[in-house]
């Protein structure tokens, strides 16, 4: 008999399309084929290659390898056209072709996606961009937790093709949309099972560069928990709801630092350097120097300063009267400044030990009209379900959504597969 868990298929959309360029919304139909010649094409002529170094400019790079002043310029013009090269990073790879000691061309590697090109081969310089051809496709997978999501997902033989950080990004995704239903650190029983339906944007080189899970459940405990995309704009920008269209997100996140462990409880407590029982207004997380620190909600930076007791702390003012601190930080994000919008699961400093602090920890508070809360304790707000002017596509959408998971084995045949095994 087959068995049902192994079924998983790795569903080819085929549907060639241009990668979204970093930061913009416009896709260009390139046509994988005709990219594959454009860069493997072999060229005529003598190339160097030469790397950005730190600090060095990109004109500087072009005098180093032996460019004229005009035929500097000309390069710098035509490729301010498709990127600004004062802001290429360092170690940006240039490579120069000179046929018969003129140059002929230049191509800059920008990202691993992007490549400018300028084609000096006709005396003037003109520049274009080759974005790398992605396909879409739609991966779908079921299973039974044994011990953790990590390792129910990593070692599942039918996504072994998958690279690991593709299917770390998996289990990412489901923490994420799930977090404030379950904590897999904690609540995982073993027997739990999931099912998933994820679509991604694949690199020629089978790495994903985008993507995000369409339609999910995971049952805990018997009771099911189910999350399904939605795009109520349509600007890519979408979100996940329950069945009934309630938002499955919160307006903060359960914790400000991804891994991490609670190494303080809200509430009274003996004070290790004041040696004294305070009350601790907050919850504190262990972690390395240096940890990212996330804003656990959206809002406006209104405190960035070094205190005596909380160090390098930033508080953060959102909507309905909450705010939220983070103290003890060893430094603050670079673009961070008192009045600074920050989003949802932004970083906006680092974990450190600067003011009253025994080791490396966040100092977590939030605070409801003025006073104090516990963040693990209260009901935190939700985010709104969808919107009344879309329903309509939402019933439409999310149903093609919630078929696709449901043609996947469902808890009953995948706890029985384990049991047979
Ligand atoms: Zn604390």
């Amino acid at each position: 008999m087959m068995n049902r868990r192994q079924i998983l298929v790795v569903g080819c959309a085929a549907l060639a399309v241009a990668a979204v360029l970093a930061g913009a919304l416009s896709r260009e139909q390139i046509p994988e084929v005709e990219v594959a010649r454009a860069v493997y094409a072999a060229p005529p002529g003598r190339v160097e290659v030469q790397k950005l170094s730190y600090g060095q400019t990109f004109g500087q790079v072009l005098e180093d390898a032996g460019l004229g002043t005009a035929d500097r310029l000309g390069v710098l013009e035509a490729f301010r056209e498709e990127a600004e090269p004062r802001r290429l990073r360092t170690d940006t790879e240039v490579s120069i072709r000179w046929v018969d000691d003129r140059l002929h061309g230049i191509v800059v590697t920008l990202d691993r996606d992007r490549t400018v090109r300028v084609d000096c081969s006709t005396g003037d310089c003109t520049a274009s961009t080759l974005t790398l051809a992605t396909t879409i496709d739609t991966v779908y997978a079921a299973g039974v937790i044994e011990s953790s999501l990590w390792s129910a997902i990593t070692e599942l033989p039918e996504l072994a093709e998958a690279p690991l950080g593709d299917r770390r990004n998996f289990v990412l995704s489901l923490d994420r949309v799930f977090q404030w239903q379950i904590d897999f650190s904690r609540q995982i029983v073993p027997g739990d099972t999931y099912r998933f339906v994820f679509e991604r944007e694949k690199r020629p080189d089978g790495s994903m560069r985008a993507g995000h899970l369409l339609s999910a459940e995971l049952v805990n405990n018997g009771k099911a928990y189910h999350a399904i995309w939605f795009d109520p704009n349509n600007d890519g920008r979408g979100t996940w709801y329950d069945m009934e269209g309630q938002s499955v997100r919160r307006a903060f996140l359960m914790k400000p630092i991804e891994l991490s462990r609670i190494s303080s409880r809200f509430g009274m407590r003996h004070h290790p350097i004041l040696k004294q029982w305070r009350n601790h207004n907050g919850v504190d997380y262990a972690a390395r120097t240096g940890t990212p620190v996330q804003s656990t909600g959206a809002g406006v930076v209104v405190r960035r300063n070094r205190g005596a007791t909380y160090g390098n702390v930033i508080d953060v003012r959102h909507p309905n009267g909450f705010l939220t601190r983070y103290a003890h930080l060893s430094s603050f994000a670079r673009a961070i400044a008192v009045g600074s919008r920050v989003a949802q699961g932004e970083v906006i400093g680092y974990v450190g030990m600067t003011g009253l602090a025994t080791g490396p920890h966040l100092h977590y508070e939030m605070h409801a009209a003025g006073r104090p809360v516990d963040p693990l304790a209260i009901e935190l707000p939700a985010e709104d379900p969808v919107p009344a002017e879309d329903r309509a596509r939402w019933e439409v959408e999310s149903a093609a959504r919630i078929a696709l998971l449901f043609t996947l084995p469902g808890p009953e045949e995948l706890r029985s597969v384990r049991a047979d095994q």
